[in-house]
């Protein structure tokens, strides 16, 4: 097993420097062209390794097995598939490719983005003996080295790499699933504290309220950072730039407070009738605080950022105790 392991990460370094190869020859100038376009820098495109999977579906194929490489070995490491009638071909056909680091710089997988609006957007490796999706994290090789005391945890490989080259280099993302516990407890070797910086979307917002108790379970802070008007941190940044982000950063909000503006979209905040009930609701909620200081804390900054009057809220929340206690 270790062989095999051993084995198969050898394969993706050849890979991951095959595809590095392939976008810097002639044959790569569109996929090259494509990360310009995307205003990533070549020092950006070598830090990450960035790559080329190009047309010929059985290129990296025909390239591995002249160094000896089984297709049982290959189709293990998820670069190939083999299939009766056309034999074995590229997994990875005509994208931009990343490649996927562990904490310790080697390669495990790759993810692989059409350039255009082809489907799907990104392809991912499978999971194989050395790519465990729920145990790894885009960009930690070089998070952990960051000198910041938390992470940002945003959504996708383009948001983390637009991050670092603006100067966050303590920016990671989940593989394209969700936030399991096994990164959280990942994440917690390292830091104590998370800023979600996923995408403004639904999808985003949803993502990041699922993401809270699962980092507080292991015992990491979280914040929420707020990316609107843009869609994610990449888009935010090309946009307004590194000083605004770091702005955002400093405004982000504990899970408390996000929760709550989630929940003032089922209210209609510019009716007395409306207000109201979003405030009996949140103040509700504040009774989840059992320590009175806590309790005070949350209802003076509850308070202040929805302008109501903080004796006046004391009050409603203790009613509000009364009436579901
Ligand atoms: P780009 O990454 O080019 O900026 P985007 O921001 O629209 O595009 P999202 O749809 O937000 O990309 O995707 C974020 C991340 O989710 C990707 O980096 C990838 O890891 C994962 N992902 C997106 N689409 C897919 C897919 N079809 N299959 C697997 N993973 C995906
Ligand atoms: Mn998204
Ligand atoms: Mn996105
Ligand atoms: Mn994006």
């Amino acid at each position: 097993r270790a062989d095999l392991k051993s084995a198969l990460l050898e394969i993706n370094k050849l890979a991951a420097k095959y595809f590095y190869a392939q976008l810097k020859s002639p044959q790569g100038e569109k996929a090259y062209t494509y990360l310009k376009d995307r205003q990533l820098s070549d020092g950006t495109i070598t830090a990450f390794g960035l790559g080329y999977s190009n047309k010929y579906s059985d290129d990296l194929y025909k390239y591995l097995k002249a160094k000896g490489y089984s297709d049982q070995l290959l189709m293990k490491a998820g670069l190939i598939t083999i299939d009766e009638k056309h034999g074995a071909y590229d997994k990875f056909w005509n994208r931009v490719m990343f490649p996927i680091m562990d904490a310790n710089n080697r390669v495990i997988g790759f993810g692989g983005r059409v350039m255009g609006d082809g489907k799907p957007k990104y392809l991912n490796s499978p999971e194989t003996p050395v790519f465990d999706k729920s145990r790894n994290l885009y960009g930690l090789h070089r998070a952990r080295s960051s000198r910041k005391p938390y992470f940002l945890l945003c959504e996708g490989y383009m948001d983390v790499i637009a991050l670092h080259q603006a100067g966050f280099t303590n920016a990671v993302a989940s593989l394209g699933t969700a936030l399991t516990s096994g990164h959280a407890s990942l994440i917690k070797r390292y830091v104590d504290e998370v800023y979600l910086t996923y995408d403004s979307d639904d999808a985003g917002t949803r993502a990041a309220l699922r993401a809270m108790p699962i980092l507080k379970e292991v015992g990491i802070t979280a914040r929420v950072i707020r990316m609107d008007p843009y869609k994610d941190p990449d888009e935010f940044i090309k946009n307004l730039g590194a000083e605004a982000f770091e702005e955002r950063i400093s405004k982000a909000r504990n899970g408390f407070m996000f929760g709550l503006e989630i929940l003032e979209r089922e209210y209609d905040m510019n009716s007395p009738e409306g207000k109201t009930a979003f405030m009996c609701e949140a103040a509700k909620r504040l009774n989840q605080f059992d320590e009175e200081i806590e309790r005070n804390n949350y209802i003076e900054a509850v308070a202040k950022n929805y302008h109501v009057n903080p004796p006046d809220l004391r009050k409603l929340v203790s009613r509000m105790a009364v009436q579901t206690g």
